[in-house]
């Protein structure tokens, strides 16, 4: 084992090391002269064979070159990865004067908020929510609710047929119904009664359909809460205290409303709901100094209809009118919306604009 044959070894690691021009290349050299298999490492492991004075001094030689080996070794890991980071540093940069907010984050309709705001009114009073097909059958919509077959709200201009009646009212296929798009969320009330146990006290929001065109006022596709609560011994005042409390909860606790007589075919007696107007809180009436944008000066606004469920759909669905009795009610939230946020346009809601979603944010 000459002295030159231990230096060219180490020369040759040095030379592999400066050679190596990333951290990769560094790693390979790095097994070809230190690892268990590199020349150095097998002349240590034949020092043992040598006679005492020249297993010294070829101890001693080995030894230094591995040292020197290591050394320049670690010298050059420091230095490529010094310049890995440098390189690093540059490359993937972040430039932070960048626009990162191209998408505008979107926010929850306030259609939806709303009537999950109404639900939740009736939630916390122990209703249920319940929920119904959108495409419905004819009997559901109509006939179970005491709907004539002549009822002009059975015509065309204001129902989406799917599957059409002829002009004589007899359904177009061998079916005992025709197919519509619910006109209204009432039908979920006699599905209610088919499905499940007296006494019932449900709440129904959805998405219904009319064949209107689509205007600042009127829109083919929009949005009711229904109310129906079954129960012994139910009466008109238990009907409007339910309603007394969901405006007080919804626009403040000196909120009340009034009934005026209407004709639902699905409720007996039947009944328009106003609630007090919540911006003036009736203090426009006769008072020419204090206008009502709101209410045009009336004092109450319009909210929807209601009423005692009609025997005729207990009957109907099973229940026995003696036994039982019941009140409903429902309104419509884009009307809700306009007037309780002065929305005036109801296209603002269909159009999914986002700049008309984000003010109200999350909540409502
Ligand atoms: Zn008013």
């Amino acid at each position: 084992m000459k002295p030159e044959e231990i230096e060219r070894m180490r020369d040759e690691a040095l030379a592999a090391f400066a050679a190596a021009g990333d951290l990769d290349a560094l790693q390979a050299a790095k097994v070809a002269h230190t690892g268990g298999a590199s020349p150095l490492a097998l002349a240590n492991r034949e020092i043992g064979a040598l006679p005492p004075q020249a297993k010294a001094e070829a101890g001693k030689r080995i030894g230094q070159a591995r040292g020197a080996v290591s050394k320049a070794l670690a010298a050059r890991q420091t230095e490529l990865e010094a310049e890995r980071d440098a390189r690093v540093l540059v490359e993937e940069a972040v430039d932070v004067t960048l626009p990162h907010d191209r998408v505008p984050a979107g926010a929850r309709h306030p259609l939806t908020t709303m009537m999950e705001r109404v639900a939740d009114v009736f939630v916390s009073m122990g209703y249920e929510i319940a929920e119904g097909p959108e495409v419905e059958a004819e009997w559901f919509n109509f006939d179970a609710l005491n709907f004539v077959p002549d009822h002009p709200a059975r015509q065309t201009q204001d129902t989406f047929f799917v599957q059409g009646t002829r002009e004589d009212g007899k359904p177009t296929v061998d079916d005992e119904s025709g197919i519509v798009l619910r006109t209204h969320t009432s039908p979920v009330q006699a599905r209610t009664l088919l499905s499940r146990e007296l006494p019932v006290y449900v709440v129904c929001p959805g998405r219904v359909y009319r064949t209107d065109e689509l205007d600042a006022t009127h829109t083919p596709v929009f949005h009711q809460i229904e109310l129906l609560a079954i129960d012994e011994g139910l009466t008109m005042s238990d009907l409007k205290g339910t309603l007394d409390h969901m405006v007080q909860a919804l626009f403040g606790s000196d909120m009340k409303t009034r009934l005026r007589p209407n004709y639902f075919p699905f409720t007996e007696p039947s009944a328009e709901m106003d609630m007090l107007c919540y911006v003036c809180r009736g203090e426009s009436v006769g008072n020419a100094d204090k206008p009502c944008r709101t209410c045009s000066s009336e004092g109450w606004i319009e909210l929807g209809g209601c009423g005692m469920v009609n025997p005729r759909v207990l009957v109907a669905c099973g229940v026995d009118p003696e036994k039982y009795s019941g009140f409903a009610f429902g309104f419509g939230i884009e009307r809700m919306l306009m007037f309780r946020h002065n929305v005036e346009d109801m296209r603002d809601m269909v159009e999914g604009d986002v700049r008309f979603t984000r003010p109200f944010g999350m909540e409502i």
